[in-house]
């Protein structure tokens, strides 16, 4: 017997740097097959899942803009790694038998299909996995923005926001032994306090339509399900 899901559509983010596990850069392929399962088995449950993946590990505006590029042409740059991003996942899913589309908010008619937002969440009834490429298009936003944005665009009823630590602390638990868990947190502290969970922007993006994020360590295989079951191992950020 399937046990009940806590949420029926989900926006999961990954971050470029999930994809590259220990190295210094690139995919790491084993990486990638225990995020695929993840994926697969959150899938299996009967979850719409859609996902939303970052660049950082192939490239970032901000150290272009920083080595002199004009900022813009290096968050193009930035939005085109995570089209390299998507069609890796995309393999790595169809692999194990989950049906995905990519959807690129740059137009690139050979590799994904355009963003349409309808057509999205008809693949997603349809139970395919929809992959949120090249951000939401424009320079001087983040992945993590861009994640926001459709999930609320396709009433997914959480961000789930996969990271390396269990949660929102205090300060960084791995510079300060003391830092304390949030369990629950508001987003309105998450800004004041300047705590990392997502951009600002982002936040407050979630803040103004009551979109519940939760921050969890997904290196942990399984945690996906886990948050998605309703486990509560990690920071939940709401109103
Ligand atoms: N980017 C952008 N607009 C967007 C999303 C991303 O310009 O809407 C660019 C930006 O330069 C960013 C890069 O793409 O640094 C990679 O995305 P991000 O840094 O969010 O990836 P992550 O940190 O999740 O790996």
């Amino acid at each position: 017997e399937k046990p009940t899901p806590r949420y029926k559509r989900i926006l999961l983010k990954l971050s470029g740097e999930m994809l590259m596990g220990d190295g210094k850069g690139g995919i790491s392929p084993k990486v990638l097959t225990t995020i695929a399962q993840d994926v697969k088995d959150v899938v299996d449950l009967g979850v719409e899942l859609a996902l939303v993946i970052g660049g950082g590990n192939i490239f970032r505006g901000v150290s272009g803009a920083t080595e002199g590029m004009d900022r813009s042409s290096a968050d193009y740059m930035g939005m085109l790694a995570t089209v390299i991003n998507a069609m890796a996942l995309q393999d790595a899913l169809e692999k194990i038998g989950v049906d995905t589309r990519v959807q690129s908010a740059i137009e690139m008619h050979q590799v994904a299909e355009p963003y349409i937002r309808r057509r999205a969440i008809r693949h997603l009834e349809k139970g395919r996995v929809v992959i949120f490429a090249a951000g939401t298009g424009n320079p001087y936003f983040t992945t993590d923005t861009a994640a926001s944005l459709r999930a609320m665009e396709i009433h997914a009823d959480v961000l789930m926001k996969a990271t390396k630590v269990d949660g929102v602390y205090t300060e960084d638990p791995k510079k300060n032994p003391a830092a304390v868990k949030f369990k629950h947190l508001a987003y309105i502290d998450v800004l004041k306090r300047n705590l990392k969970v997502m951009d600002s922007t982002a936040i407050s993006l979630c803040m103004d339509n009551d979109l519940p994020i939760v921050v969890f360590d997904s290196t942990q295989h399984g945690n996906v399900r886990r948050v998605v079951l309703g486990e509560e191992i990690g920071t939940t950020v709401g109103g």
